[in-house]
């Protein structure tokens, strides 16, 4: 059996060595528009923009390992087309034949129109080795940074850009940051945290337009304000890469729509990791984070190989911010009840979501603690008494 996979991210360095892994011997071809083999992602918000890891420490496997398992890697090469009925995938460098193919092809940033200025030399986003190695120069101590978007990237930028001295306003149009991902204690936390440091945060403000003629010079606020800017990051989410599916005809719902077991549309197709959807709780769930493309990729290639097993996520995230490490297990969404936990240490706490009485989600800052009793529990499926999450004096009783 042939197997092709497009896309040379996370999940396509998993799948292919789980493929490995669990007895494939045929033909493996990765393809991938960048031209670095795959590597992690979540330090290019993180250590790498820092300037405190390498490339060497960045990518998932080595040189050697791609050889040695024999897997055909085809760099800065994108794939342009599928053809479900031949099957066969035309790149800009040729053609490649599969039995089997797994679409691994991630997300694509989020600009503001060009219209708005999302154009402009000046400005950023943060999703590829070659956005960072771009912006990280720009970076220099005395400069001053808007970061649009105060999800978990633009958080991420903003504390690093601080950290090497930059003036940093971060500008978020909903009401508060975190909005789509975090319970509202959490975001006071992680507020309260990055305005300790010196961030700038404006909350339920929008932007009209990005200014500057040949280059950014500052962000005009819908309120009338103009902030001055020597560069502007925009961290306003992903879209599902979905371009290539749907050369294919393939269903697309929230991403490239998939079965339980990662199938899509047409049985010979599989897809994985953030261009991915998959049945979950009625609709169809797309997780944006490595657990997700692990744990998705993994359940796909044991599939491909006949395995006929569901795939049950279990969502675990992180996020680096100055000296904090907010910890994620569970997903929060439809909660219906936040117990907020104190811990001893800086900026310690931890948030835990129920739903009708389940834990569903912990947030954990600076207490690791919290975060794998918490995730020890909602994987067992175990909820404990809210009242003994606030008070119990050691978390270790809920086990
Ligand atoms: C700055 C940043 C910080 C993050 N921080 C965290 C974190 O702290 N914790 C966490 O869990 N997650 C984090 N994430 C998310 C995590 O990195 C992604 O969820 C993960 O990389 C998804 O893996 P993937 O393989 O689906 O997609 P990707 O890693 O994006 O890989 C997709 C690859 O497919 C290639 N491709 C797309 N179309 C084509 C084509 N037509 N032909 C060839 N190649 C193509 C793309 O160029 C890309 O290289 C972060 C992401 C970013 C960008």
């Amino acid at each position: 059996m042939r197997i092709v996979i497009l896309g040379a991210g996370q999940a396509a360095a998993t799948l292919a060595a789980r493929l490995r892994a669990q007895g494939h011997q045929g033909p493996l071809t990765v393809i991938g528009a960048e031209p670095v083999a795959p590597y992690q992602r979540p330090p290019l918000s993180k250590a790498y923009l820092l300037g405190q890891m390498g490339l060497d420490r960045l990518v998932l496997r080595s040189p050697e390992w791609w050889a040695e398992q024999r897997i055909d890697l085809h760099l800065e090469e994108t794939a342009l087309a599928i053809d479900p009925q031949t099957r066969i995938v035309a790149t800009d460098k040729g053609q490649h034949a599969f039995d089997a193919l797994a679409l691994t092809t991630g997300a694509a940033p989020r600009r503001l129109p060009a219209a708005m200025g999302g154009h402009l030399p000046g400005t950023h986003v943060i999703r590829n080795l070659a956005d960072v190695d771009a912006l990280a120069p720009e970076l220099r101590p005395g400069r001053r940074l808007v970061v649009i978007g105060g999800g978990y990237i633009g958080l991420e930028a903003a504390a690093v850009a601080r950290k090497l001295g930059l003036e940093v306003t971060l500008i978020e149009a909903a009401p508060r940051i975190l909005g789509r991902v975090a319970a509202a204690e959490t975001a006071d936390l992680i507020r309260t945290l990055n305005q300790a440091h010196g961030v700038t945060i404006l909350e339920g403000t929008g932007i009209s337009q990005i200014t500057g003629q040949e280059r950014a010079d500052g962000v005009a606020l819908s309120d009338g304000r103009h902030i001055v800017a020597d560069l502007v990051i925009m961290g306003i989410g992903v879209l599902p890469e979905t371009a290539l599916a749907a050369t294919a005809g393939l269903a697309l719902d929230n991403g490239i729509a998939t079965d339980a077991r990662g199938r899509t549309s047409d049985p010979a197709i599989w897809a994985a990791g953030d261009c991915a959807s998959f049945p979950h709780d009625g609709a169809q769930l797309r997780l944006e984070s490595v657990g997700g493309a692990i744990d998705m990729a993994e359940c796909v290639a044991d599939n491909m190989l006949g395995a006929e097993r569901d795939h049950h996520p279990r969502p675990w995230f992180w996020s680096d911010q100055f000296d904090v490490k907010l910890q994620i297990a569970g997903l929060s969404t439809g909660h219906d009840q936040i117990v907020t936990r104190p811990a001893t240490g800086h900026h310690a706490a931890s948030v835990w979501y129920f739903r009708r009485g389940r834990l569903i989600a912990v947030d954990a800052l600076n207490d690791a603690r919290a975060y794998m009793i918490g995730k020890r529990l909602i994987e067992a499926g175990r909820s404990p008494d809210p009242a003994l999450v606030r008070k119990a004096d050691d978390l270790r009783v809920l086990l």
